[in-house]
């Protein structure tokens, strides 16, 4: 690869062309982060003088293009640096502490393990991008809840499920009304905005001593309820889920068959599903800490 990519340059210059192979592409995306972590313990000073880390603190002047070795500026036992310019005071200082020792390889050391050695492990845990677990979709999978509720809340919080401005959207023409009012059937309204919706947001609300404007924006509902909440499984994880479950449920009941859909009927259906969830073992003690006074909604 060094042969067929990096012929005039050094690996940290070398350019990538579309015709590349795959593997060298990937190299170049991450060969300033690996080049961070990398020093060359001196021996006979065959790495690179400019670019390359060899000194204690850092390369000299990594966006170089000179290919002077280390060994170039070392001569009979003794550094000779009278001619190299673009050196602080610091890194010659550093220079003379070094030593060339000609009958041993430059070995690289791999910072980030114990012994030096490179290791795939840390080297693919410092690489990788790490991003923080969304309160939602943590929420959403918890051990507390069955897959299939968790699949169905999923697809709500995609906005994929048969709204009327979903389908309006896709080219069907037809009238929209929502099951509790005139408004058009949305996801906001169905969820978050409609009378009914609000009133059992409310009810939950209040009785968890949740503080929670009226949104309109389901991510920031799940925020709200999931501040202060560390387990994943909590009651307070688990309450939003059955909430955005029941009004769908409600709404389907009230479209195909003619059910009155009422705040009563939905927080009896919420408080059903939880009663379902703590009798199959799935829900213990622990995931009601900080939950209502007095332990069970049931
Ligand atoms: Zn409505």
């Amino acid at each position: 690869m060094l042969v067929k990519y990096c012929r005039n340059a050094h690996p940290l210059h070398a350019r990538v062309y579309p015709a590349h192979s795959r593997i060298w592409k990937r190299l170049v995306a991450i060969r300033e982060r690996a080049e961070e972590h990398l020093h060359w313990q001196l021996g006979r000073g065959a790495c690179n003088f400019w670019v390359e880390s060899w000194l204690p603190s850092s390369p000299i002047n990594s966006a170089s293009s000179s290919h002077d070795c280390v060994k170039d500026f070392w001569a009979d036992g003794a550094w000779n640096l009278d001619q190299v310019v673009g050196l602080s005071q610091d890194q010659r200082a550093e220079i003379f502490q070094l030593r060339i020792i000609s009958d041993i390889d430059d070995i690289p050391l791999w910072k980030l393990s114990n012994n030096g050695d490179f290791s795939f492990k840390n080297a693919f845990d410092e690489i990788r991008v790490s991003t923080e677990l969304s309160p939602i979709y943590s929420a959403i999978w918890a051990s507390t809840i069955p897959k299939k509720m968790s699949f169905l809340v999923w697809r709500i919080l995609k906005n994929w499920l048969p709204l009327d401005t979903l389908l309006h959207k896709k080219g069907n023409q037809f009238a929209s009304k929502c099951q509790c009012c005139w408004s058009i059937e949305s996801h906001n309204h169905v969820f978050l905005t409609n009378p009914i919706a609000i009133q059992v947001w409310d009810h939950y609300v209040g009785m968890f001593g949740i503080w929670q404007q009226i949104f309109t924006q389901l991510h920031l509902v799940f925020k709200a309820w999931s501040l202060t909440v560390s387990e994943k499984g909590y009651i307070r994880r688990l309450i939003p889920v059955l909430i955005l479950l029941s009004l769908w449920v409600a709404r389907n009941k009230a479209k195909h068959s003619e059910q009155r859909y009422c705040f009563h009927g939905i927080v009896k259906r919420i408080n059903h599903c939880l009663s379902i969830i703590v009798h199959s073992g799935m829900l213990y003690y622990k995931h009601w800490k900080g939950g209502p006074r007095g332990g069970c909604l049931v």
